[in-house]
């Protein structure tokens, strides 16, 4: 089977760091991939050894402990992780593009000096609280507070389903609180909120359908202090700028569901090719081979719309659309795939042992969550003048 990387689109980098991420989820975490799911446990030895290879670092400067490449390098290692153990990708993609890019864009020099080298070696996560009870799509809902105090911001309210915000390394939530009223409408910022501090809590985690061994709490902020500087950015404009978060952070989530969706063709293209029924291989009746090639289709022209997102996204250019079709194409991509790949896989299918019935799982988060398919179309038709 000839696969994307030998077809020698790719810069040899940008390659080579694929083909090593490809080596790293096949050895170490595929075999502990099912264990972490049934027992739904945070696979720390696994992202001990992601940071040992800097991929919490991918996309941050050097001085900043980070490895000097770019997001796009981030999205490569997401594809290639997504193909075998989506809560592994979501766990670097969230630590990254949620934990630490916010404060690389948006944070003042010491902030950038404190926080980003413990989070791009991986030492430490970050999480990002934006959703809560009455604010998902529409992240305006905001209630939760930030009421200044002397020298301080006290924060109150809750969060819901935050990744990343309750491990034995989460070192940072960073919240979004109404901090005031603008012209009669919210003003909503952007706090630093160290995990450690005083009437925060991370309440227990969630039963999820799937992304089992990634880590998801709903969050409690009862008269939380912290400090005036720790606000992120601008006051008022931090809607704004979780926005752009999100603009990125799509390109990333689109990179992790190819992955999910290819992972899904390679196991039906083995499958297919070693199951037999009536006398011959499943995947010599044409009716399975066609839905295979319908599979490798999808992971393939999501690939191209991701890529092409962050190309633009890498060259400064306009990239909000691109980022918004290729999340809105991966994501089904990558749940067509999975429900597909279960049938081809008959009763085993439906064993949750299996990487497809795995990938059937997980993969329904992905049309939910950093912006529903229904916000991407929401955001294309806007693009579109409409
Ligand atoms: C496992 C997991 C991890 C998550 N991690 C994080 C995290 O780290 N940080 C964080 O802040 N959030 C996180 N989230 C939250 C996630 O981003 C939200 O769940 C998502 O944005 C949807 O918001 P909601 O759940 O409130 O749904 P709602 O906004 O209530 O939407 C419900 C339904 O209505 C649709 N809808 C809403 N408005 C419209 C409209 N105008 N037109 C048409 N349809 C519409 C939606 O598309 C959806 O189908 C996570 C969620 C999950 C499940």
């Amino acid at each position: 089977m000839t696969d994307f990387l030998s077809t020698g689109t790719l810069p040899e980098h940008y390659r080579d760091l694929a083909l090593t991420v490809r080596d790293f989820a096949n050895q170490v975490v595929a075999p502990v991939a099912a264990k972490h799911d049934a027992e739904h446990s945070f696979p720390y030895e696994v992202v001990a050894g992601m940071a040992r290879m800097g991929l919490f670092g991918l996309p941050f400067p050097e001085e900043y402990g980070g490895m000097g490449g770019d997001y796009f390098a981030l999205c490569l290692a997401l594809e290639e992780l997504g193909k075998i153990d989506q809560s592994v990708a979501i766990t670097l993609e969230a630590g990254v593009s949620l934990g630490a890019m916010p404060i690389y864009r948006f944070g003042d020099e010491k902030q950038k000096q404190e926080w980003l080298p413990r989070l791009a070696s991986g030492q430490n996560l970050g999480a990002f609280g934006l959703t809560e009870a009455g604010a998902g799509s529409d992240a305006g809902g905001t209630r939760t507070t930030a009421a200044e105090d002397g020298d301080s911001w006290v924060i109150n309210g809750n969060k819901q389903f935050i990744t990343n915000s309750g491990t034995d390394i989460t070192a940072l939530i960073t919240v979004t609180a109404v901090t005031g009223q603008v012209g009669g409408k919210k003003e909503i910022s952007t706090i630093l909120v160290p995990a450690d501090t005083s009437g925060f809590t991370a309440e227990p985690a969630y039963n999820k359908v799937g992304w089992n061994a990634s880590d998801t709490h709903p969050l409690t902020f009862t008269d939380v202090r912290v400090p005036k500087e720790n606000l992120l950015g601008e006051r008022g404009r931090g809607y704004a700028n979780f926005l752009r978060i999100l603009d990125e952070g799509r390109i990333a989530i689109a990179a992790l569901s190819v992955g999910a969706a290819q992972g899904c063709v390679d196991e039906c293209v083995r499958y297919a090719g070693e199951r037999e029924a009536f006398g011959k291989t499943i995947g010599s009746n044409q009716a399975i081979a066609f839905k295979i090639a319908r599979m490798e289709a999808r992971a393939h022209t999501a690939r191209t719309a991701y890529y092409d997102a962050a190309a633009l996204m890498l060259s400064g250019k306009p990239f909000k659309k691109q980022a918004s079709i290729a999340k809105l194409v991966a994501s089904e991509a990558a749940m067509d795939n999975s429900r597909d790949a279960t049938q081809i896989f008959g009763g085993y299918g439906f064993m949750n042992e299996y990487p497809v019935a795995r990938h059937y799982r997980d993969s329904k988060i992905l049309e939910i969550g950093e912006g529903t398919t229904e916000v991407q179309l929401m955001l294309i038709g806007r693009e579109l003048g409409l």
